[in-house]
């Protein structure tokens, strides 16, 4: 949390722009692979492009690379319309989720070549670099005899030591398992964040999104739906589509009066974009519920799991709907199926939408 602010404050600070992306469209026949889609990346800031599959996250990322021509709009970078340039005249780095190195040189070499194919050959650098991605020991091996995370290292440091205006990073981890995943990803937002290179991930994976970036735009059908900070796309989800695909939300029925939602025996207030009066289904994330064993409750156990950390409890209410409750650990045994129990909320602004 602390670096995330950090880097916001510090890309604040610089003010501008660095990466523009205005209404671009990308049409492949029928397909509407992007449609409408603008973003502003600020100096330094990483942005994560999260959505399903066919969502235009990769053709918005090739486009920014001039691997791909937008149908329309336009893409800046550092101030000037780069729609026409060539994608090796455009101050880039890449990494996508296959490694790419070239097999018969060493990590040492992939990475000179990268820098000489820009006009910067400098062999100090490429050491340099080989450090800062934690490789300097096996600066001299060839990819075949590095795991994934070592290779995808590599990628990093031949992307980065062009010192590029902006780094483009398409599913980087994906191909890794998930605890390299999750060590690389920290990884690659420290380099980030200590060189303060502009950067555009694109991923499908929400807690990777969540875990690596200033801001977080989620999009759907080559649009769009919202872009904002890990937390307020956690908390303050605009639409049940972005509610449902970061995280895991309950739905639950809601009376919608005065600007607050009656539920559960009890009132919450309600979060921008929700209905405005009348019955509707309120978003609930699952640690926004709480329950107790009571006997004159208002739901019965279903099912407890130990998760380790926490548990988690699956509970029908009187109503008939059913919802997930995130419990802590020692509660699960307690909870055994059958258990009556109280469902309430936490105090949490929800989203409530109209009802299916
Ligand atoms: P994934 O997470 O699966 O990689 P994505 O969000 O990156 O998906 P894109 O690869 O950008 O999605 O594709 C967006 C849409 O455009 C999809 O419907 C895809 O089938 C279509 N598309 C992409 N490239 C082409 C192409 N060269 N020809 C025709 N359709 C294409």
């Amino acid at each position: 949390m602390t670096t995330t602010t950090t880097a916001r404050s510090t890309s604040a600070s610089r003010g501008g722009s660095a990466v523009g992306l205005t209404d671009l469209h990308r049409h492949y026949g029928p397909v509407r692979a992007l449609d409408g889609l603008t973003i502003e990346l600020s100096p330094g800031e990483l942005v994560a492009l999260l959505g399903p599959s066919g969502c235009g996250k990769t053709t918005a990322l090739r486009i920014v690379a001039g691997l791909e021509q937008a149908t329309s709009g336009s893409v800046r970078i550092a101030g000037t319309d780069v729609s026409g340039t060539p994608t090796n005249k455009r101050d880039i780095g890449m990494v996508f989720q296959a490694y790419s190195l070239f097999p018969h040189m060493t990590a040492r070499r992939n990475v000179e070549f990268g820098m000489r194919m820009r006009g910067k050959a400098n062999p100090k650098r490429a050491g340099e670099m080989l450090e800062l991605v934690g490789l300097s020991t096996e600066s001299d091996r060839y990819p075949h005899q590095m795991s994934g995370g070592q290779q995808q290292r590599v990628a990093l440091a031949r992307a980065l030591a062009v010192e590029p205006a902006v780094l483009l990073l398409d599913e980087p981890l994906s191909a890794l398992d998930a605890k390299v995943r999750v060590q690389l990803r920290d990884e690659i937002r420290r380099i980030q964040l200590d060189l303060g290179t502009t950067t555009l991930f694109v991923t499908h994976d929400q807690e990777e999104a969540l875990a690596i970036a200033d801001r977080v735009g989620v999009m759907r059908a080559g649009q769009l739906e919202q872009l904002d900070t890990p937390t307020d796309l956690y908390l303050k989800p605009t639409s049940g589509f972005v509610a449902d695909f970061v995280g895991t939300v309950n739905r639950i029925g809601a009376q919608v009066h005065d600007g607050r939602a009656l539920m559960l025996g009890a009132e919450a207030p309600i979060l921008p974009g929700s209905i405005t009066s009348g019955p509707g289904v309120a978003l609930v994330r699952p640690e926004h519920l709480t329950l107790v064993a009571a006997d004159d409750g208002n739901g019965r156990v279903i099912l407890s799991t130990f998760l380790g950390a926490t548990g988690r409890t699956r509970v029908t209410l009187g109503t008939g709907e059913t919802v997930n409750a995130l419990v802590p650990s020692h509660l699960v045994e307690q909870l055994s199926p059958g258990t009556h129990v109280r469902v309430t909320l936490r105090d949490a602004a929800l989203l409530v939408v109209p009802t299916p």
